[in-house]
């Protein structure tokens, strides 16, 4: 019999549009003719990957967009859409052709478009169109007795013969990470650091689920001024999705058990979290690629627009 391993070595690869890249050919291809973006080695993930992080300098002294992409390796279209602000900032539209005025160079910008590598490597291009039963097991895992992993935790890896797109190759459940004072993902530590460096005004995280879009407020750590300003940015994006016939969640739930609010703790950012829909075929948003894609991108363009106003 195979050992954990070996088993889980090959994801299933489907073969997904241009305007989703999703392997790490992909990535180092575009960001490497970035030549309007600076790209930086911010360290060596788990398993051994490199985190990189993009800056792209706007006019002097204006506001600063973070997006962080790949928390989850199962949620490709985090990365997806980094790449696609990287291309829309260096040739004015996107990776199928569309163009989107608010996404302007006036702003900086602070990207980390794929935390978690080593989640991503062993994880699927795409679930759009699949099934629920066919994804079941791509977050949390599945242990080598076939059962669903139930985490409340780290795992580990040996015991895993899937393991699930939340964690890095050690087992660190890396979005779990809540203490800034005992940080154990060399990703996160990475990331956190990267942010306090170029203090973003909002960091965006991207996250994908079986359902319509939604809008989360990371609470912990985060005070009061903070969150009344994730309340005015999100019920204005869900108004203005729902102006544009894109039908989001529309209710925003709090969490006080993420690493995405020490963004604010480190950067002085005021962290915002996006669940994306999967393109799950029995869900309520069975969205095509471009649906997910577009519907990324608009969440980004009302960051800037919002941050531009400001
Ligand atoms: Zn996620």
């Amino acid at each position: 019999m195979l050992d954990a391993t070996l088993r889980r070595r090959l994801p299933p690869r489907i073969t997904t549009p241009e305007f989703w890249p999703a392997t790490f050919d992909r990535y180092d291809e575009i960001l490497s003719t970035a030549a309007h973006c600076q790209v930086e080695h911010l360290g060596t993930s788990a398993g051994g990957r490199a985190i990189h992080g993009v800056t792209c300098r706007g006019r002097s002294g204006a506001p600063t967009v973070g997006l962080v992409g790949g928390m989850h390796g199962h949620e490709p279209q985090g990365p997806a859409t980094c790449m696609n602000v990287i291309s829309v900032l260096g040739y004015g539209r996107d990776l199928k052709g569309t163009s989107w005025p608010e996404i302007v160079g006036d702003l900086n910008y602070v990207i980390v478009p794929l935390l978690n590598p080593d989640g991503r490597a062993r994880m699927p291009n795409s679930f759009v169109g699949l099934a629920r039963q066919d994804i079941l097991h791509y977050d949390a895992g599945m242990t080598l007795d076939g059962e669903r992993y139930d985490p409340q935790g780290d795992c580990n890896p040996e015991e895993m013969m899937i393991l699930g797109g939340l964690y890095n190759d050690a087992g660190n459940h890396v979005n779990r990470e809540t203490d800034p004072e005992n940080i154990r993902s060399p990703e996160v530590r990475a990331t956190m650091g990267f942010i306090a460096d170029h203090r973003p005004d909002i960091v965006l995280e991207f996250h994908a689920h079986a359902a319509p879009p939604l809008l989360i407020r990371p609470t912990n750590l985060v005070p009061d001024e903070a969150q009344q300003e994730q309340e005015q940015i999100c019920e204005r994006i869900i108004a203005d999705a729902k102006a544009q016939g894109i039908l989001f969640d529309g209710k925003v739930p709090t969490s006080a058990r993420c690493s995405t609010s020490l963004y604010h703790h480190f950067g002085g950012a005021t962290p915002i979290l996006y669940e994306s829909p999967q393109g799950v075929l029995d869900s309520k948003a069975p969205w095509s690629h471009e649906q997910i894609i577009d519907t990324c991108m608009f969440v980004v363009s009302e960051l800037c627009s919002y941050l531009m106003r400001k």
